[in-house]
């Protein structure tokens, strides 16, 4: 591992044009849980009845007792970790541009991160589904299920719901700064769910090189990946952020 970690500091410091891609196990040390896989949200609660787009608006106060209240909770309590923290001192010392992220958490602009491509939307913020306002979540005071905008209209969180489309500005960005970018950075995702999957393919045809860091082995890690840092995110990243000093 420790020479991985050299090789991916000598990357680093020689990469023009460095994105990242981050998945669910870069917040995991953070207390937000998964929604795929074993331990993930969807094994305590059917998307389809508590997480379609239909539910939300067929029964907003349901929707939000069973699962939003919850994610809210757990996402304004949440503190970015040494993952987030890590990728942070990257942007700070000009050695990552983009973070795409299919987390809804906000804990990479919370970090410092100042572009980052959020594909699935945000719990961080709440909006109107009347008038669109939006509301910083933990400024949100939940003492009423539903909660409302000042204009009387309903709150929901600022994120994709199942039977929503991914927001086509953050579609078009990551598929550029992927084209763009000559080093990929993929992080505590096994990148298997679209249209996330095509991020880094997109950004490996263009000629970047992908370093990937995750605890396991993925369907990345022989087709795509150029190498794999087996490890949690916040150790692998603070050890590289290390090597570069
Ligand atoms: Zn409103």
């Amino acid at each position: 591992m420790k020479e991985l970690i050299r090789r991916a500091a000598e990357d680093l410091a020689a990469a023009g044009n460095v994105a990242a891609l981050t998945g669910a196990g870069i917040s995991i040390e953070s207390g937000i849980p998964p929604f795929r896989g074993k331990g993930g949200l969807w094994e305590r609660f059917d998307p389809m009845e508590f997480a379609h787009i239909d539910a939300l608006m067929r029964d907003p106060a349901k929707v939000w007792k069973v699962l939003v209240r919850e994610m809210k909770e757990i996402v304004d309590r949440a503190k970015p970790n040494d993952g987030h923290k890590g990728l942070a001192k990257l942007e700070a010392r000009d050695r990552l541009k983009t973070i795409i992220t299919q987390n809804i958490d906000g804990l990479h602009q919370a970090a410092g991160n100042t572009d980052v491509i959020e594909y699935h939307g945000t719990f961080a913020w709440q909006r109107c589904m009347d008038c669109h306002k939006k509301y910083e979540s933990r400024k949100v005071d939940i003492s009423e299920i539903p909660p409302r905008c000042d204009c009387g209209g309903i709150l929901r969180p600022d994120a994709v719901f199942f039977g929503e489309t991914i927001p086509a500005k953050a579609m078009w960005r990551s598929r550029q700064a992927a084209v763009d970018c000559d080093l990929m950075l993929v992080v505590g995702t096994s990148a298997v769910v679209q249209p996330a999957a095509m991020i880094p393919v997109i950004a490996k045809d263009n000629g970047a090189k992908i370093i990937e860091i995750n605890p396991e082995r993925t369907p990345l890690t022989d087709e795509i990946s150029d190498y794999l840092i087996m490890g949690e995110a916040g150790e692998v990243i603070n050890r590289i952020v290390a090597a570069m000093d």
